[in-house]
């Protein structure tokens, strides 16, 4: 049985003090949990102040993003190396990034290989935009996503990953994707590819989410199909009750 994970991207949001209020707010709501894994992803700034905060907690911190170098002259840029003293999680080429800062599969390749190198584990993103939808290349779109990001790595080095199945369509904009929608490209494209990849046993071992305007009113929903393990949850996630509203009906459904 895989553990629910629930992982908050909060983006580019959030002082250090409104990060620390939340993650303060956050933590006791969700102390009892023990079935859901439970990450923060705060942005740069407000990584070190959150994971003191976390400390002795079951709130894990994650970075949205790193380099694939350990140090050098990349001015603005924050590696693994640095990373590794504050997060367990780093999330890498969420669409965000793919979009605006050119991240393609071959980096997000570079950036798998170089978190793991390092012991961070990543949440790989991955999904169609609208156009590649209707033109019904969603298949062959996470396909091809799944099988760059995880070019080169071994068995080992994969189940040390999530995949966050995140149709970029349905990122910010309060249309979700259907839940049977979703459980269909996890199942049968994303761990069809990793089976082609590593074995159906692996396959099988590796979490993945689904992501694109989950809420409280809709977590359930996904919770229930069986090849969905949790959500990475923007917009939700920027709010302690909301988003521990998400993880405890998580938590319910799978104590069913
Ligand atoms: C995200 O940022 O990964 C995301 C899924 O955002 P939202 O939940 O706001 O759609």
């Amino acid at each position: 049985m895989r553990k629910p994970f629930i992982a908050g991207n909060w983006k580019m949001h959030k002082t250090i003090g409104e990060a620390l209020e939340l993650v303060n707010a956050l933590r006791p709501l969700v102390q009892d949990i023990e079935s859901v894994d439970i990450a923060v992803c705060p942005p740069f700034t407000a990584l070190a102040a959150v994971s003191d905060a976390v400390q002795g907690s079951n709130i894990r911190v994650g970075a949205q993003n790193m380099f694939w170098e350990e140090a050098g002259a990349y001015t603005g840029e924050i590696s693994p190396l640095m990373l590794k003293e504050l997060v367990t999680y780093v999330i890498i080429g969420h669409s965000e990034r793919r979009k605006y800062f050119g991240e393609t599969d071959e980096t997000v390749n570079r950036k798998v290989k170089a978190a793991l190198a390092h012991g961070l584990l990543p949440i790989i993103c991955v999904g169609e935009v609208l156009e590649e939808r209707e033109a019904g290349k969603t298949d062959e779109v996470v396909r091809r996503q799944v099988l760059g990001a995880y070019a080169g790595l071994s068995a080992d080095q994969a189940r040390q990953t999530t995949i966050a199945y995140e149709p970029v369509w349905a990122i910010g904009t309060g249309k979700a994707a259907t839940p049977e929608d979703a459980n269909d490209v996890i199942g049968r494209v994303i761990r069809g590819t990793l089976a082609d990849l590593f074995g159906a046993e692996v396959a099988q071992s590796i979490r993945v989410q689904y992501g694109g305007s989950v809420k409280p009113g809709n977590i359930a929903g996904f919770m229930e199909q069986p090849e969905v393990d949790g959500a990475l949850v923007g917009g939700a996630s920027l709010k302690a009750d909301v988003f521990a509203e998400i993880i405890r009906i998580t938590a319910d459904i799978r104590s069913r």
